[in-house]
């Protein structure tokens, strides 16, 4: 393309002073005439600083391009995976918006990638959209409704998983649970004055729990299946690689005040969107946990912790009880975490199958 710099004139230079009004930059009492004065210069120059490119006033490619993109409003084309990809301020404000949501668009790059398309995937399958890929007006609609501008934009606003959250009536044969022992290696978690280490019975109430979910004929991968070290961002990476339908990670509380007591949940929850699905899963378990162990159900609570964003399934975080002073109360250890996880399996039953 022909570069464009002061003093020149032209088509071309009107072309540019269009898309840089439309933008809002201000281009001086001349406005839109085709001529590449001072105030179009100033103009520029804001632009480049403004979207990261060299600050040297110049129309060349590279700012040509920035210039056009930028220009892409929400809505105004149809987006979808192609090559070469689409890119633009459209998609920007598309990848905002579902990071925002918790589903994962990868960077903010204003580049239409896979990731992106997955990302898009998705939110239709959470919104109980064809899955297609398409940004078309269904999405639109939809996100319009609980993002502004990528943020959104009301406490009330959520994506509606699908039926409300409700798994609808399915079985346990079939489905993939991830389940996340949490800390593991260096990392003990808490560790009472008898000895006993959260790490270890995290460890053994998912050992457990994995053991009946396969007799039931659910699909089972563990973030970690022995006392190993396990990366904080790679436990949602092991429930992402293998498409796992529910995200379990298994922790347990310690206060040192006796008054604290009970089962625990957490489900995904950011600026206004939370998983419908997460929190009654989340409800369910700690139901059973309170009815089995006679502890008070704490009510569930909404998280972002990066184990619940970044997985791309219904993901909680379970803490069967919270452990005070001595720890459970004249309970065998392996004992506590037998009764653990078949509480944690008849809460999964219950939510699976109501
Ligand atoms: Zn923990």
């Amino acid at each position: 393309m022909k570069i464009l710099k002061l003093g020149d004139r032209g088509k071309e230079v009107l072309d540019v002073q269009s898309r840089l009004r439309s933008l809002g930059y201000d281009l001086g009492t001349d406005g839109v005439d085709g001529y590449f004065g001072q105030d179009m210069h100033s103009a520029v120059l804001t632009f480049q600083q403004e979207s990261g490119l060299v600050a040297d006033g110049v129309i060349a490619e590279n700012t040509w391009c920035e210039l056009v993109e930028a220009g892409y409003k929400a809505g105004e084309r149809l987006l979808y995976l192609r090559i070469p990809p689409f890119r633009g301020a459209d998609v920007l404000i598309l990848q905002r918006s579902l990071n925002c949501l918790g589903f994962n668009a990868g960077p903010e790059d204003g580049i239409f990638g896979s990731l992106t398309e997955r990302a898009v995937l998705d939110f239709q399958k959470n919104a109980g959209l064809v899955m297609d890929g398409m940004v078309d007006d269904s999405v639109l609609r939809i996100m319009a409704k609980v993002t502004k501008d990528g943020e959104p934009h009301s406490t009330e606003a959520k994506i509606p998983d699908r039926n409300g959250g409700h798994a609808g009536g399915r079985s346990l044969s079939g489905i993939t649970v991830a389940i996340d022992p949490g800390h593991g290696g260096e990392d003990d978690g808490f560790v009472l004055a008898s000895g006993l280490r959260e790490k270890d019975l995290n460890l053994d109430v998912s050992l457990m729990l994995a053991k009946s979910l396969e007799s039931l004929g659910a699909k089972i991968v563990l973030t970690r299946d022995s006392d190993s070290p396990m990366n904080l961002y790679d436990r949602p990476a092991v429930a992402n690689a293998a498409k796992a339908d529910i995200f379990l990670s298994i922790h347990h509380g310690y206060y040192t005040s006796s008054r604290a007591q009970g089962a625990a949940g957490y489900y995904f929850c950011r600026q206004g969107y939370f998983s419908e699905a997460g929190s009654l899963l989340a409800q369910h378990i700690v139901d059973r946990l309170a009815d089995e162990l006679q502890i008070p159900a704490i009510p569930v609570l909404g998280r972002n912790f990066a184990v619940l964003r970044e997985t791309q399934m219904t993901a909680i975080m379970i803490e069967p009880v919270l452990m005070t002073g001595e720890g459970p109360g004249g309970m065998e250890t392996a004992a506590l975490a037998q009764r653990e996880s078949e509480s944690i399996l008849a809460g999964l039953r219950e939510y699976f199958t109501t």
